[in-house]
């Protein structure tokens, strides 16, 4: 089956207010239909589905279907430091909660620049290499949410990881904040595979406006908004795997039918895709070029372009209850000013090529992504 993974974060709810109340009869059928085509990869976490996901996958998974028919994967949560005194504990609490006795991969969950701190402070990336030379753990990496430059420096510092999780999507691979081919290529660049989380960025991508729909349909009349940002990720050739959190059959029925090829996108896809994401940007709320004028006379040393790149992201995504922009956000603010510390100086507006109105966008920022 192709390059598609089965995320077990987002199964169908029997009550769409209740995270773990999953239909567990549905995702019974679902789970049997991603086997029987051919799909292995199947990923949880210890906080998914209101701390149940990784019971529900023993039930609708483990206990009905031979270990060697599949892959799972699962995460040791660095969100939670009262946990990680004792990793032993913890990871023999998830192996119990999966009814497995090792995990196919396991990752460090949501890497950024303080949870690497948590990492370090609690000898986590000791404990993967350990997993892994006991056999716990059959390959050991990390998904990550921060620039770059900084999943540069973990790469080079832990070469011993054999993956790493990224968020990428069509919307995202430009995003001054989120940095999506900036990471992906650093990935490359360290020869890890990639496992690709967000595909279609917390559902944004499967619902976009008609102007957009009419662009990709031009092209393939065939494929769904959804199966275009699924394909645009499952098309770079250093990933490994894309994570599609399905909700329902229908959506697991048309991923199995229209990813079980992924070659790459050729230049015609990957044009309507930018022109695409051009669009969606084009309804944006700060129409910040990110030519950084602005951004070395800020006394503040305000991330001015990130910063409204992820406020646009943010009024874009379906209102739930993470938001990865946020996550975005706090790790920005640990290096540079916050968009409230701005003290209006207006040296900023002074070059601004698109005469915006900063300090008054700075605050909206402000509004929308501390608190
Ligand atoms: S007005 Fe605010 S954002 Fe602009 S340069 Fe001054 S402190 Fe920085
Ligand atoms: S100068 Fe204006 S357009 Fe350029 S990065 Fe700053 S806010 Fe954006």
């Amino acid at each position: 089956m192709g390059k598609l993974g089965l995320g077990c974060m987002r199964l169908p709810l029997l009550d769409a207010d209740k995270a773990d109340s999953v239909d567990r009869e549905h995702a019974c059928r679902m789970v049997d239909r991603f086997l029987e085509e051919g799909g292995t990869y199947f990923d949880t976490a210890y906080m998914y589905h209101h701390f149940q996901s990784e019971c529900i996958v023993k039930e609708i998974l483990v206990d009905r279907h031979p270990r060697e028919c599949y892959t799972l994967a699962d995460k040791l949560p660095l969100i939670y430091p009262e946990k990680l005194g004792d990793l032993d504990a913890l990871f023999q609490e998830q192996l119990e909660k999966c009814g497995v006795d090792y995990f196919d991969y396991y990752l460090l969950h949501d890497v950024n620049i303080s949870h690497l701190e948590t990492a370090k402070q609690y000898g986590c990336f000791d404990f993967l290499r350990r997993l892994k030379a006991e056999g716990k753990a059959r390959k050991i990496g990390f998904s990550f949410h921060d620039s770059a430059q900084l999943l540069d420096q973990v790469l080079a510092e832990h070469p011993e990881m054999d993956f790493v999780q990224l968020q990428i999507n069509y919307l995202d691979w430009e995003n001054e904040g989120i940095q999506s081919r900036l990471c992906y290529e650093t990935a490359v660049r360290h020869g890890k595979p990639v496992v690709v989380m967000e595909p279609v960025k917390g559902g944004t991508l499967a619902q976009i406006s008609e102007e957009g729909q009419q662009i990709l349909q031009a092209l393939h009349p065939d494929w769904s908004p959804s199966v275009w940002a699924l394909r645009f990720a499952a098309g770079l050739e250093q990933v490994m795997v894309v994570l599609s959190g399905m909700s329902n059959m229908e959506q697991m029925e048309e991923n199995l039918r229209m990813l079980k090829e992924t070659p790459p996108m050729g230049p015609e896809e990957l044009q309507a895709l930018r022109r695409t994401a051009d669009l969606l940007r084009g309804g944006k709320e700060v129409p910040c070029t990110a030519c950084r004028y602005c951004v070395d006379g800020c006394p503040q040393q305000i991330a001015i372009p990130e910063y409204f790149a992820l406020y646009n992201a943010e009024k874009q995504a379906p209102s739930s209850g993470y938001s990865a922009q946020k996550e975005y956000y706090g790790n920005l603010v640990q290096s540079h000013g916050k968009a409230s510390d701005c003290v209006t100086c207006g040296q900023c507006e002074n070059v601004c090529p698109q005469h915006l109105p900063i300090i008054q966008k700075l605050k909206d920022v402000a509004a929308l992504l501390e608190h």
